[in-house]
């Protein structure tokens, strides 16, 4: 079955393909949406993950027949009340993943309560319709230095006490089992199980 992805980031989409044939999910054929760039732009102003991921699904689904997914991650950490969250992103004015680290560690220099979560949120839509939403998450704490190579974003601040590793030293099938966007990927293969084969 065809699954299209509102993503122009190849990477992304590298990644969901890796979790859909990790997770045996070879019905999912994942492509992304033809044309994505010679479309009218989705503006991502929404205050929470779900609102971000509905509105990106219900203006892209529009441009195709089949099922289409689009998602919003971030950060969360507690002692900022829940920042950068939505803005995770954009989180320093420059928006680089290392400005944007140097920025959390500033901002926590003098807080002890380190407790953070990655978010990830789906939503699959049809046509312009959504069908639903489906939210994965991972509790961890934020470094005060960062470790381990790969990754992006948060990752080498992103420390994951059962594995007493941070997210930038697992490899990229470790990730994505444990990860916010593996577990939201697993809900959104689950419905699909779910339907009635016809
Ligand atoms: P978006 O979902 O593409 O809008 O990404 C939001 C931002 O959240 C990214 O640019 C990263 O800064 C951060 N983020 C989301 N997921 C991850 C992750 O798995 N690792 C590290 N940073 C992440």
């Amino acid at each position: 079955m065809i699954l299209r992805c509102a993503t122009g980031n190849p990477g992304k989409l590298a990644e969901f393909r890796t979790a859909a044939a990790a997770l045996g999910c070879s019905w999912a054929d994942i492509r992304p949406l033809d044309g994505l760039a010679t479309l009218p732009p989705c503006e991502e102003n929404g205050a929470t993950f779900e609102e971000n991921a509905t509105k990106k699904a219900l203006h892209y689904s529009a441009w195709c027949e089949e099922y289409l997914f689009a998602d919003d991650s971030g950060l969360e950490v507690d002692a900022l009340g829940g920042a950068p969250g939505v803005r995770s992103a954009r989180f320093s004015p420059e928006g680089a993943d290392e400005a944007n680290n140097r920025l959390l560690l500033e901002r926590l220099a003098q807080s002890e309560d380190r407790r953070a979560r990655f978010v990830c949120v789906i939503a699959l839509a049809r046509k312009g319709a959504l069908i639903a939403t489906f939210r994965g998450s991972v509790e961890g704490v934020i470094l005060d230095a960062p470790r381990g190579s790969r990754g992006f974003g948060y990752d080498p601040l992103f420390f994951f006490p059962p594995l007493g590793q941070t997210f930038a030293e697992l490899d990229a099938g470790t990730k994505m089992r444990i990860s916010h966007r593996g577990e939201a990927l697993r809900r959104l293969f689950a419905y699909f199980a779910r339907l009635p084969r016809s």
